[in-house]
């Protein structure tokens, strides 16, 4: 690759087992005096919640706790009113990629009446009003993009839009993979694969950078050595570091390329068959590996060679990672066929169709021009 552009954001992140009781001492730098938590129950169920309103202190002003998957748009509207009603100067999202995804909503929905610039495409440097923090939990990777999606009903389906904009890209975010240890063992395996799949795609991006693809061969050897043992034993600190490390260089990558037809197609099963963003990630990663596999050999064997392939073949061992990424997916206990999580094989057209108006799909490194090439991965999987 000779020529590339690429878009890096102002973020500060700190790692580390027990970094979260340093959220105090950062919002105070920050200057941040009133803050929102979004989180989901199962956060408040287990603590973590809890932990960060008493370490916010008397900087936090309101819990928006009923955070659903896809980020439906309602959800947004009702969690605005709160955050507007308490006339908050950040967001702090703790959870996984549903969590993150609101707050990055929230911010800019706070940052329109608040600004009273004309409407132009945003630039890298813009700053936003309301800035999110975010201290992911999961492996899902959002806390280190600008982008976002938000579930729209519309008329005969939902649709996943997806939002672009630096000025949501978390300012602070905190990895704290002590955080992490009581992630159940599907949700683990489920986001892990996003992981994985983040660095797939990043690697094989029709605009992919030195810098990405660095981050995703690092990440993919990261994640392979760790998603095994988390999962099977989800309280190893030392696993779980290492599977958090793998999930920030995979969240790196992602943020500064554009992703291809797995990514496209990860959104609409999620967005509109209600697939979990995970579980849609699984099933369909070595679909799309193998259905770029001819024009993208050499990035693929990249990924092999992270994961420990050996081979002077770049289309053998391609061939080889997209098994060893297929056993992977079975090992972890993971759904594999479409049909067994609910989509419908009558469902399978219509959901490519609407895959073919994204961006991702449109960004695939194999052109993909017509529904039916999309439609003959659907059906692979189904
Ligand atoms: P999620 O955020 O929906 O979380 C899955 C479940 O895990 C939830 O029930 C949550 O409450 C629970 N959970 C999270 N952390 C936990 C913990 N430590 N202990 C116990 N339970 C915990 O799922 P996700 O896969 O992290 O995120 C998916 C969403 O994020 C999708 O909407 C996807 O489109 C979006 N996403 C966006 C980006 C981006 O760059 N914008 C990247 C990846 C994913």
């Amino acid at each position: 690759m000779h020529e590339f552009h690429s878009t890096f954001y102002a973020q500060e992140v700190i790692f580390g087992a027990g970094a979260v009781s340093g959220l105090r001492e950062a919002v105070d730098r920050f200057g941040w005096q009133r803050l929102l938590l979004c989180t989901s129950r199962s956060l408040r169920q287990n603590g973590h919640a809890g932990r960060i309103e008493s370490a916010l202190d008397e900087r936090h002003v309101a819990t928006f706790e009923r955070v659903l998957p896809h980020v439906p748009e309602a959800q947004v509207a009702e969690a605005l009113a709160l955050a507007d009603e308490q006339r908050v100067d950040a967001l702090v999202a703790l959870g996984g990629g549903s969590a993150i995804g609101l707050a990055k909503a929230l911010s800019l929905a706070l940052e329109r009446p608040r600004t009273d610039t004309t409407a132009r495409d945003p630039l890298p440097t813009d700053q936003p009003k309301v800035p999110v923090v975010a201290i992911p939990t999961t492996y899902a990777g959002s806390e280190m993009t600008p982008v976002y999606g938000v579930t729209r009903d519309e008329p005969g389906a939902a649709r996943k839009v997806t939002v672009t904009d630096p000025k949501v890209a978390p300012k602070l975010i905190i990895y704290d993979p002590a955080l992490t240890l009581d992630l159940a063992p599907a949700v683990t395996a489920a986001t892990g694969i996003n992981a994985l799949a983040h660095c797939i795609e990043a690697l094989y991006s029709v605009t992919r950078n030195p810098l990405s693809s660095a981050a995703a061969r690092e990440g993919v050897r990261h994640i392979a050595r760790a998603l095994p043992r988390c999962y099977a034993v989800g309280d190893d600190l030392e696993a779980r570091t290492e599977m958090l490390v793998g999930a920030y260089l995979a969240g790196t990558a992602l943020a500064t390329v554009a992703m291809g037809l797995h990514h496209g197609l990860c959104h609409v099963l999620g967005g509109t068959a209600g697939v979990a963003h995970g579980v849609a990630n699984s099933i369909m990663l070595p679909h799309a590996m193998r259905f770029n596999l001819d024009a993208t050999a050499p990035q693929l064997a990249l990924a092999a060679q992270a994961m420990g392939i050996m081979s002077d073949d770049p289309h053998a061992a391609a061939e080889e990672a997209i098994q060893r990424v297929y056993s992977l997916v079975g090992q972890l206990g993971l759904p594999q066929r479409l049909r067994d999580v609910g989509v419908a094989e009558a469902d399978l057209p219509g959901l490519a169709q609407l895959a073919l108006r994204s961006r991702a799909v449109q960004a695939n490194p194999r052109p993909i021009t017509d529904a039916a090439q999309v439609e003959a991965v659907l059906r692979a999987a189904w």
